[in-house]
Protein backbone atom coordinates (compact mmCIF):
# COMPACT_ATOMS: atom_id res chain seq x y z
CA UNK A 1 0.00 0.00 0.00
CA UNK A 2 1.57 3.51 -0.83
CA UNK A 3 -1.14 6.57 -1.64
CA UNK A 4 0.00 9.94 -2.33
CA UNK A 5 -1.51 12.97 -1.80
CA UNK A 6 -1.37 16.41 -3.50
CA UNK A 7 -3.29 19.48 -3.71
CA UNK A 8 -3.71 23.26 -4.19
CA UNK A 9 -1.70 23.23 -7.95
CA UNK A 10 -4.02 26.14 -9.34
CA UNK A 11 -2.82 24.75 -12.73
CA UNK A 12 -3.29 27.39 -15.06
CA UNK A 13 -1.71 28.52 -18.74
CA UNK A 14 0.39 31.05 -16.59
CA UNK A 15 2.36 28.55 -14.47
CA UNK A 16 4.11 26.89 -17.17
CA UNK A 17 6.56 25.39 -14.30
CA UNK A 18 4.06 23.98 -11.99
CA UNK A 19 2.71 22.12 -15.05
CA UNK A 20 5.90 21.34 -16.11
CA UNK A 21 6.22 19.93 -12.56
CA UNK A 22 2.67 18.30 -12.66
CA UNK A 23 3.49 16.35 -15.60
CA UNK A 24 6.83 15.12 -14.18
CA UNK A 25 5.21 14.28 -10.90
CA UNK A 26 2.94 11.89 -12.89
CA UNK A 27 5.35 10.13 -15.04
CA UNK A 28 7.53 9.82 -11.66
CA UNK A 29 6.67 9.47 -7.85
CA UNK A 30 3.19 8.56 -9.23
CA UNK A 31 3.78 5.66 -11.30
CA UNK A 32 5.10 3.80 -8.23
CA UNK A 33 2.21 4.74 -5.75
CA UNK A 34 -0.84 2.53 -5.72
CA UNK A 35 -3.26 5.73 -5.41
CA UNK A 36 -2.89 9.19 -6.15
CA UNK A 37 -5.46 11.82 -4.03
CA UNK A 38 -5.89 14.92 -5.48
CA UNK A 39 -7.34 17.04 -2.46
CA UNK A 40 -8.64 20.22 -4.58
CA UNK A 41 -7.66 23.22 -6.47
CA UNK A 42 -5.95 21.02 -9.77
CA UNK A 43 -7.17 23.90 -11.50
CA UNK A 44 -7.22 27.54 -10.62
CA UNK A 45 -10.44 27.63 -11.84
CA UNK A 46 -13.14 25.27 -13.31
CA UNK A 47 -16.00 26.57 -15.87
CA UNK A 48 -17.63 23.57 -16.63
CA UNK A 49 -16.49 20.24 -18.67
CA UNK A 50 -17.17 21.82 -21.82
CA UNK A 51 -14.80 24.38 -21.60
CA UNK A 52 -12.11 21.85 -23.45
CA UNK A 53 -8.64 23.85 -22.98
CA UNK A 54 -5.72 22.61 -24.18
CA UNK A 55 -4.59 22.65 -20.67
CA UNK A 56 -8.01 20.55 -19.27
CA UNK A 57 -6.87 18.21 -22.18
CA UNK A 58 -3.35 17.81 -21.80
CA UNK A 59 -3.99 16.85 -17.94
CA UNK A 60 -6.79 14.36 -19.05
CA UNK A 61 -4.16 12.49 -21.28
CA UNK A 62 -1.57 12.35 -18.63
CA UNK A 63 -3.97 11.12 -15.65
CA UNK A 64 -5.60 8.56 -17.94
CA UNK A 65 -2.00 7.64 -19.24
CA UNK A 66 -1.30 7.16 -15.08
CA UNK A 67 -4.46 5.22 -14.55
CA UNK A 68 -3.44 3.08 -17.09
CA UNK A 69 -0.03 1.94 -15.35
CA UNK A 70 -2.02 0.52 -12.47
CA UNK A 71 -2.64 3.60 -10.27
CA UNK A 72 -5.84 4.42 -9.21
CA UNK A 73 -6.84 8.31 -9.25
CA UNK A 74 -8.94 10.40 -6.90
CA UNK A 75 -10.23 13.80 -6.73
CA UNK A 76 -11.75 15.91 -4.08
CA UNK A 77 -13.24 19.11 -5.40
CA UNK A 78 -11.38 22.19 -4.14
CA UNK A 79 -13.04 26.03 -4.26
CA UNK A 80 -11.70 26.38 -7.68
CA UNK A 81 -12.84 23.22 -9.14
CA UNK A 82 -15.69 22.15 -7.94
CA UNK A 83 -17.45 21.95 -11.05
CA UNK A 84 -15.28 19.82 -12.33
CA UNK A 85 -17.93 16.86 -13.39
CA UNK A 86 -18.26 13.48 -14.36
CA UNK A 87 -17.91 13.97 -17.89
CA UNK A 88 -14.05 15.02 -17.75
CA UNK A 89 -13.55 12.92 -14.36
CA UNK A 90 -14.39 9.74 -16.78
CA UNK A 91 -12.13 10.73 -19.75
CA UNK A 92 -8.95 11.67 -17.09
CA UNK A 93 -10.09 8.28 -15.51
CA UNK A 94 -10.45 10.35 -11.93
CA UNK A 95 -13.23 8.82 -8.83
CA UNK A 96 -14.55 11.94 -7.31
CA UNK A 97 -14.64 12.01 -3.34
CA UNK A 98 -17.29 13.70 -1.36
CA UNK A 99 -16.10 16.27 1.02
CA UNK A 100 -15.21 14.62 3.38
CA UNK A 101 -14.26 11.24 2.43
CA UNK A 102 -13.23 8.51 5.36
CA UNK A 103 -10.64 5.87 4.32
CA UNK A 104 -9.33 3.23 4.70
CA UNK A 105 -5.24 3.29 4.26
CA UNK A 106 -4.07 -0.13 5.58
CA UNK A 107 -5.92 -0.57 8.24
CA UNK A 108 -5.66 3.32 9.82
CA UNK A 109 -8.67 5.27 9.15
CA UNK A 110 -7.73 8.49 7.80
CA UNK A 111 -10.31 11.65 6.92
CA UNK A 112 -9.93 13.44 3.59
CA UNK A 113 -10.95 16.85 2.73
CA UNK A 114 -10.07 20.10 0.74
CA UNK A 115 -10.15 22.23 3.65
CA UNK A 116 -12.47 24.96 3.05
CA UNK A 117 -15.16 24.07 4.90
CA UNK A 118 -12.55 23.64 8.56
CA UNK A 119 -12.41 28.24 7.81
CA UNK A 120 -15.28 28.56 9.40
CA UNK A 121 -14.33 31.92 10.82
CA UNK A 122 -14.60 33.22 7.65
CA UNK A 123 -18.48 33.96 7.40
CA UNK A 124 -18.80 35.49 4.30
CA UNK A 125 -16.95 32.91 2.33
CA UNK A 126 -19.00 29.74 4.12
CA UNK A 127 -22.35 31.74 3.15
CA UNK A 128 -20.92 32.09 -0.68
CA UNK A 129 -19.86 28.23 -0.15
CA UNK A 130 -23.44 27.28 0.42
CA UNK A 131 -24.70 28.89 -2.53
CA UNK A 132 -22.44 27.69 -5.02
CA UNK A 133 -22.09 23.88 -3.71
CA UNK A 134 -26.03 23.65 -3.81
CA UNK A 135 -26.62 21.37 -6.74
CA UNK A 136 -29.54 23.21 -7.83
CA UNK A 137 -27.59 26.33 -8.14
CA UNK A 138 -24.94 24.34 -10.02
CA UNK A 139 -27.51 23.31 -12.35
CA UNK A 140 -28.38 26.97 -13.32
CA UNK A 141 -24.89 28.01 -13.44
CA UNK A 142 -24.22 25.14 -15.66
CA UNK A 143 -27.00 25.35 -18.20
CA UNK A 144 -25.45 29.44 -18.78
CA UNK A 145 -23.35 29.99 -21.83
CA UNK A 146 -19.33 29.15 -21.21
CA UNK A 147 -18.42 32.64 -22.50
CA UNK A 148 -20.81 34.10 -19.51
CA UNK A 149 -19.56 31.52 -16.85
CA UNK A 150 -15.86 32.77 -17.22
CA UNK A 151 -17.06 36.26 -16.97
CA UNK A 152 -18.98 35.71 -13.50
CA UNK A 153 -15.48 33.35 -12.29
CA UNK A 154 -13.04 35.80 -14.02
CA UNK A 155 -15.27 38.64 -11.12
CA UNK A 156 -15.84 36.43 -8.58
CA UNK A 157 -11.56 35.77 -8.33
CA UNK A 158 -10.76 39.46 -8.68
CA UNK A 159 -13.38 39.76 -5.91
CA UNK A 160 -12.27 37.13 -3.86
CA UNK A 161 -8.23 38.73 -4.20
CA UNK A 162 -9.19 42.09 -2.88
CA UNK A 163 -11.33 40.27 0.58
CA UNK A 164 -8.21 38.48 1.14
CA UNK A 165 -6.53 41.44 1.13
CA UNK A 166 -8.56 42.11 3.77
CA UNK A 167 -9.01 39.35 5.80
CA UNK A 168 -6.38 38.59 8.63
CA UNK A 169 -4.39 35.52 8.42
CA UNK A 170 -6.22 34.06 11.53
CA UNK A 171 -9.65 33.97 9.22
CA UNK A 172 -8.19 32.22 6.36
CA UNK A 173 -7.00 29.70 8.84
CA UNK A 174 -8.97 26.51 9.88
CA UNK A 175 -10.81 26.92 12.81
CA UNK A 176 -9.26 24.84 16.24
CA UNK A 177 -12.92 23.71 16.97
CA UNK A 178 -14.39 22.94 13.20
CA UNK A 179 -11.46 20.09 13.44
CA UNK A 180 -12.09 18.78 16.56
CA UNK A 181 -15.99 18.61 16.03
CA UNK A 182 -15.29 16.65 12.65
CA UNK A 183 -12.21 15.06 14.02
CA UNK A 184 -15.19 13.65 16.70
CA UNK A 185 -17.69 13.09 14.27
CA UNK A 186 -15.32 10.76 12.13
CA UNK A 187 -14.04 8.27 15.67
CA UNK A 188 -10.88 10.46 15.57
CA UNK A 189 -9.11 9.58 12.30
CA UNK A 190 -5.86 10.88 10.83
CA UNK A 191 -6.80 14.27 8.80
CA UNK A 192 -5.52 15.45 5.92
CA UNK A 193 -6.11 18.31 4.04
CA UNK A 194 -5.14 21.55 1.76
CA UNK A 195 -6.58 24.76 0.88
CA UNK A 196 -4.71 26.81 3.47
CA UNK A 197 -1.60 26.80 2.03
CA UNK A 198 0.31 26.17 5.34
CA UNK A 199 2.08 22.71 5.20
CA UNK A 200 2.37 21.16 8.71
CA UNK A 201 2.07 18.38 10.59
CA UNK A 202 -0.55 19.06 13.62
CA UNK A 203 -1.26 16.84 16.48
CA UNK A 204 -5.07 17.57 18.11
CA UNK A 205 -6.36 15.59 21.46
CA UNK A 206 -9.69 15.39 21.04
CA UNK A 207 -11.21 13.61 23.82
CA UNK A 208 -8.26 12.56 25.30
CA UNK A 209 -7.35 11.29 22.18
CA UNK A 210 -4.81 11.65 19.69
CA UNK A 211 -5.55 12.45 16.01
CA UNK A 212 -2.48 13.83 13.34
CA UNK A 213 -3.53 16.71 11.27
CA UNK A 214 -1.31 16.60 7.89
CA UNK A 215 -2.04 19.88 5.46
CA UNK A 216 -0.30 19.92 2.01
CA UNK A 217 1.70 22.61 0.57
CA UNK A 218 0.39 24.50 -2.53
CA UNK A 219 2.41 23.85 -5.86
CA UNK A 220 4.81 25.95 -7.64
CA UNK A 221 7.77 24.06 -9.38
CA UNK A 222 8.59 22.18 -6.53
CA UNK A 223 5.75 19.53 -6.59
CA UNK A 224 5.26 19.09 -3.09
CA UNK A 225 3.33 15.43 -1.94
CA UNK A 226 2.72 13.35 1.25
CA UNK A 227 3.78 9.91 1.20
CA UNK A 228 1.92 7.18 3.01
CA UNK A 229 3.39 3.82 3.01
CA UNK A 230 1.47 1.05 4.59
CA UNK A 231 4.98 0.54 7.30
CA UNK A 232 5.47 4.00 8.72
CA UNK A 233 4.33 7.31 9.39
CA UNK A 234 3.43 9.78 6.60
CA UNK A 235 6.21 11.88 5.19
CA UNK A 236 6.27 15.01 3.23
CA UNK A 237 8.68 15.00 -0.40
CA UNK A 238 8.87 17.53 -2.56
CA UNK A 239 10.50 16.48 -6.20
CA UNK A 240 10.72 18.73 -9.74
CA UNK A 241 13.86 21.18 -11.13
CA UNK A 242 13.39 23.37 -7.30
CA UNK A 243 12.90 20.69 -4.81
CA UNK A 244 15.56 20.72 -2.06
CA UNK A 245 17.08 16.99 -2.00
MN1 LIG B 1 -8.61 26.10 -1.92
Amino acid sequence: MSALFISDLHLCEQRPGTLRAFFAFLQGPARSAQALYILGDLFEYWAGDDDATPLGNAVSDALAALAETGTSLFFLPGNRDFLLGESYARTARLQILADPALIDLGGKAVLLSHGDILCTDDEHYQSFRRLVRDPVWQRVFLERPLAQRKQVIEGLRSQSETAKQEKTMEIMDVNASAVETLLREHDYPTLIHGHTHRPAHHVHIVDGRSCGRWVLADWHDDAPYLRWEEAGPPVALRFGPNADR
